[in-house]
């Protein structure tokens, strides 16, 4: 059994070093100089003494580079973080405010950007080429390695207005893709059509199952996802044969008038994950594709991705919902009603997982840790974590699952995972501002935002100040200026009245 992932690299170079491992618009790099330029990094983070279990940001456009620098972190002993470049200055801040690192990988392009907010030294890639690779100090670190040490941390969305670090350890990433690989029979022959950002956890299948199998990962680029017809020609260009996107990622495509006459014949495999997929969405890609295997994927960046799945067997009208199906293997799923007890079929539940996915909880905050993984509350014997996901969801009676909606103010917007709550500290932090609520309408897929300001303030002028203090994906669509908001009988902002007003 392997303890850490970089033994998949280590094991595919002996197999197939002269393989393209990864593909962008701009280059190929095969395993072998993967592995090399990871051991690079390595040598050159090892150099500064970092210690050991230590965060390192990775502050790197989505490119091979940046793959080289997760598995130089991972190679130096270290956790990579990778930290999306287009985040606003204060957004970076706080999450470098949980971590503490004392080093971050970068490049020349971005260094000052990430130097003004950090007083951490900057290594940048480019100068990793001079190194010299340092085996016996690598060797050392990977003799020192557990597999329960961490691997990397994703940051998500934190109601409070602090983003919380989900960190995972190399031996969830085996178990997650061990998983996958075989319930889905990858293989070097495959080629993978990369959408998900690498600060999003549908990446890590992606990226470790090019390391596990020596399948070839082609990073598609972003700015191609709104234009199907020239994403299409990308893919058949590289004969893409397998992707595992966004439901959204595969609407914009279904959307689109010219697709019916798409091709890209092997395309074989599409899986989805990360939000509820439009059945009619899936319907279309079917008619396209009416020989490929087509699996919907759940799970939370907590327990390493994909906790359930379900291959698609049957068909499905336009308005029934798709299940989200079994728990993967080394993996269980619990549905506990309020009082903690299992539900019976058809009752709805708080979808709860046992397992090897589970996290190792947020970065540095065990109060948020504590309140989410806990002690499963069926078995008072031994010490045994359930991770609670806040998702609602019930059997159906094939007993397959059934995701059903969110028990808190969470949402899911074009993929993104943001909390509502999170949205709201960003505007109650603007001076001017006396209430605020920030809705999500379904229908028209927007964030709205209602809010009451003591002083003279517009729309834009809250608009154009959140953009300093939030992504882009968290930005409202909508902003209305009320002259106060309507409050329920608790005294609470009305949110159910202020649907209406949507
Ligand atoms: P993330 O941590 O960004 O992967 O987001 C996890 C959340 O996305 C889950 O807790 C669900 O609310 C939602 N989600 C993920 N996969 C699915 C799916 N296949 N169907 C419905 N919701 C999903």
């Amino acid at each position: 059994m392997i303890k850490n992932v970089l033994e998949y690299l280590e094991q595919t170079v002996k197999r197939y070093s002269n393989k393209t491992a990864i593909r962008t618009a701009e280059k190929e790099v095969t395993f072998a100089e993967l592995e090399a330029g990871a051991k690079k990094l390595a040598s050159f983070i090892l150099s500064k003494n970092p210690g050991r279990n230590k965060p390192i940001p990775v502050f790197l456009p989505k490119s091979a580079e940046s793959i080289f620098a997760f598995l130089g972190v991972a190679y130096s002993g270290n956790f990579y973080v990778p930290i999306d470049i287009t985040l606003p200055a204060e957004r970076i801040e706080k999450i470098l405010t949980v971590l503490e690192p004392s080093l971050i990988v970068s490049d020349a392009e971005n260094a000052e950007k990430i130097k003004k907010i950090s007083k951490a030294e900057v290594l940048l890639q480019e100068d990793c080429d001079k190194m010299e690779v340092k085996e016996e100090a690598i060797r050392g670190v990977l003799r020192r390695m557990i597999d329960t040490d961490p691997l990397y941390v994703l940051f998500t969305s934190g109601s409070t207005g602090m983003p919380k670090g989900v960190t995972i350890s190399h031996r969830s990433v085996i178990d997650y893709i061990e998983w996958a690989t075989a319930f889905f029979a990858f293989c070097e022959k495959d080629v993978l059509g990369n959408q998900a950002p690498f600060y999003f956890d549908n990446s890590i299948l992606d990226i470790y199952t090019m390391l596990k199998t020596g399948a070839t990962l082609v990073i598609i680029p972003e700015s191609l996802f709104i234009f199907p017809v020239k994403l299409f020609r990308f893919m058949m260009e590289n004969q893409v044969n397998s992707i595992f996107w966004v439901p959204s990622a595969l609407s914009v495509v279904a959307m689109h008038k010219d697709m019916e006459r798409s091709e890209l014949p092997c395309l074989k495999k599409v899986l989805f994950c990360g939000e509820v997929m439009p059945t009619k969405t899936l319907n279309f890609w079917r008619k396209l594709y009416p020989n490929a295997l087509f699996a919907n994927l759940y799970g939370p960046t907590e327990i390493t991705d994909v906790c359930s799945c379900y291959v698609v067997d049957r068909e499905f009208e336009d308005d029934e919902s798709l299940p989200i199906g079994f728990p993967c293997n080394n993996t269980d799923i619990l549905v506990l009603k309020e009082d903690n007890q299992e539900v019976e079929a058809g009752e709805i539940g708080e979808l709860c997982v046992r397992g090897t996915c589970l996290s190792l909880g947020y970065y540095g905050d065990s109060e948020k840790t504590a309140e989410v993984f806990v002690q499963n509350p069926l078995n008072q014997q031994y010490l045994e974590k359930i991770y609670k996901t806040g998702d609602l969801v019930k059997y159906n009676g094939r007993g397959e699952l059934i995701y059903v909606c969110r028990k808190d103010f969470q949402i899911k917007h074009q993929g993104h995972r943001i909390e509502l709550g999170e949205i709201e500290t960003a505007v109650y932090s603007l001076e001017k501002i006396k209430q605020c609520a920030a809705l999500y309408d379904e229908g028209k897929k927007q964030i709205c935002l209602f809010c009451s300001v003591c002083d003279e303030m517009t729309e834009k002028e809250v608009f154009s100040e959140l953009k300093k203090k939030l992504p882009q994906y968290m930005l409202p669509a909508k902003i209305r200026i009320e002259e106060g908001l309507p409050l329920n009988a608790n005294g609470k902002i009305d949110r159910k009245l202020l649907k209406t007003y949507l």
